[in-house]
């Protein structure tokens, strides 16, 4: 698959421009694939997503708002 991608990950747009959302994705996600921009929204680092590893911790933490969406099968 194209550069190793197999998941992809969407949050909420109005959850992602949350400084508190994006402080707390960015804290649970153990491979760093959430990060701060600089003014506090999220960003998603694409370089990271093939490290997922699908703990269900970023959705566990936003029910709703945050999805793990593979792309394989
Ligand atoms: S499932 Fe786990 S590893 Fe994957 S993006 Fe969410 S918190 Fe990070």
């Amino acid at each position: 698959m194209a550069n190793g991608m197999f998941i992809k990950v969407e949050v909420d747009a109005v959850a992602a421009k949350d400084a508190a959302v994006t402080k707390k994705l960015t804290e649970v996600c153990p491979v760093n694939i959430f990060a701060p921009k600089d003014d506090g929204s999220l960003r998603i680092i694409d370089e990271n997503l093939d490290e997922c590893t699908l703990c269900d911790l970023c959705v566990q933490a936003f029910p709703g708002k945050v999805k793990v969406v593979k792309l394989y099968e």
